[in-house]
């Protein structure tokens, strides 16, 4: 029985207050707190409704803000804080835990403001004060960073000696009816995916110009649809935690509409970060195209298709050459019948939920800072079906990424 406090009141925030009041057992009170409090107010009111999860508050904190957020958590005296707003605010989140001494986990790594870079190493940078505190702050645990680092653990611990080949493969199949929407935060969601791709091979890392790569993958249940090589960060710690890695990458699926779209951001500057002035006020492009752009949030409701992400593996078990294809389809309508959340959120709520859990219940332990591929994966996926994404395997197919 344990006091959760959730940062973040947007699709994700959503879809992790409605899975912890799901398990009362466990999250026996609960705290949405955000920069704009009324949003929280509408998520909790859905969430006592639909699960009568009686103690749950809500509350405003600017997450910029580490005295704000240490006198917020002095105040709810939480076991945990699941931070689900911004890449931006992971540190001062990181900082108000070790103040307050509080267990920490997020969904996605630290990246400044003011230049589209992100990397663990701001974050590791925390592993001796974490570790001094005897605190535990768990990184990336959405789906991807988060399951799929979790699979790629359960194939190295169950399924082969050595891994050497990891493609993970992130198709999402939906289709929300607008000419363009990102599914999660545009701001974010753009300037991952207009950066440079990136992949590791014998080493080294391999860099690309966006885009250039691409391939037509196979997803069970979907088809055949164009995967494009991007820079994901979770390739970052997958290298260093499994170091018999000769080569990892990352496909995304994107469709032609989309990437026009996101060419014509890019050409016409709205996909900037730099401030230019208008009508003598500073303004930031990409901040204000996220303004105009449908709601990530709001995206639910004609939401229909499924998601399906995935690792290709190939290694080697007993002296023989294997394969390995473990991946979780998710439909956009039943996450949204569920939480009111399309499959984006979705799936990278409820592990960040399973993840607290895993932490609350002392199935994961330790101290420092640890990327989610160094917990035992076992019960986190025994229990990822039952919380609502069922995985699948299958061994020696072919896996289209050689
Ligand atoms: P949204 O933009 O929908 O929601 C972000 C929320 O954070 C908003 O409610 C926003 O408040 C709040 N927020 C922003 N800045 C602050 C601040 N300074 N203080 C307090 N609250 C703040 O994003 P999503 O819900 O789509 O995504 C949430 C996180 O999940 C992101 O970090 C994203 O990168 C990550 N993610 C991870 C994935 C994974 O698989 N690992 C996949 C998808 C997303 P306001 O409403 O006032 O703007």
């Amino acid at each position: 029985m344990s006091k959760v406090l959730i940062i973040g009141a947007g699709g994700v925030g959503r879809v992790v207050t409605y899975k912890c009041a799901q398990h009362p057992e466990v999250f026996s009170e609960i705290v949405l707190a955000s920069r704009t409090q009324s949003k929280c107010d509408d998520i909790v009111a859905d969430v006592k409704r639909d699960t009568g999860h009686s103690k749950i508050q809500t509350a405003r904190v600017d997450a910029d803000n580490v005295p704000e957020l240490v006198q917020l958590i002095r105040k709810i005296q939480p076991k945990i804080v699941i931070h689900v707003a911004l890449p931006y605010q992971d540190l001062t989140i990181m900082d108000a835990c070790l103040e307050t001494g509080v267990h920490y986990l997020d969904t996605a790594n630290y990246e400044p403001k003011d230049e589209a870079k992100f990397e663990y190493s701001w974050q590791w940078a925390y592993q001796d004060r974490f570790k001094e505190k005897g605190l535990l702050a768990v990184l990336g645990c959405g789906f991807d960073p988060g399951v799929t680092s979790i699979f790629t653990a359960r194939a190295a611990k169950h399924h082969f000696d050595e891994i050497h080949y990891l493609d993970i493969v992130d198709c999402n199949a939906g289709d929300h009816g607008k000419a363009f929407a990102t599914n999660f935060n545009p701001e974010i969601n753009i300037r991952e995916i207009t950066q440079k791709g990136r992949y590791y091979e014998n080493g080294k890392w391999v860099e690309t110009e966006p885009h250039e790569i691409s391939k037509m993958l196979t997803y069970p249940g979907i088809g055949p649809k164009n995967s494009y090589l991007i820079y994901h960060e979770e390739l970052e710690s997958l290298v260093k935690n499994f170091p018999t890695l000769k080569r990892a990458r990352f496909w995304m699926t994107f469709g032609e509409e989309y990437l026009t779209h996101l060419r014509v951001i890019q050409n016409i500057g709205m996909a900037r970060i730099d401030p230019v002035k208008y009508k003598g006020v500073d303004i930031i492009p990409l901040e204000f195209l996220k303004a105009v752009l449908p709601d990530p949030g709001e995206l639910g409701e004609n939401y229909t298709g499924q998601t399906s992400i995935g690792c290709r593996i190939r290694g080697v078990k007993d002296g023989r050459e294997r394969t390995y294809y473990i991946w979780n389809n998710c439909s956009h309508e039943a996450a949204f019948k569920e939480t009111g959340a399309q499959g984006v959120s979705y799936t990278t709520g409820v592990p960040a939920m399973l993840g607290a859990m895993m932490v609350l219940t002392g199935k994961w332990a330790g101290q420092g800072v640890f990327n989610v591929e160094e917990f035992n994966p076992d019960p986190f996926l025994d229990q990822l079906g039952p919380m609502g994404l069922p995985w699948e395997e299958k061994f020696d197919v072919g896996l289209e990424v050689d």
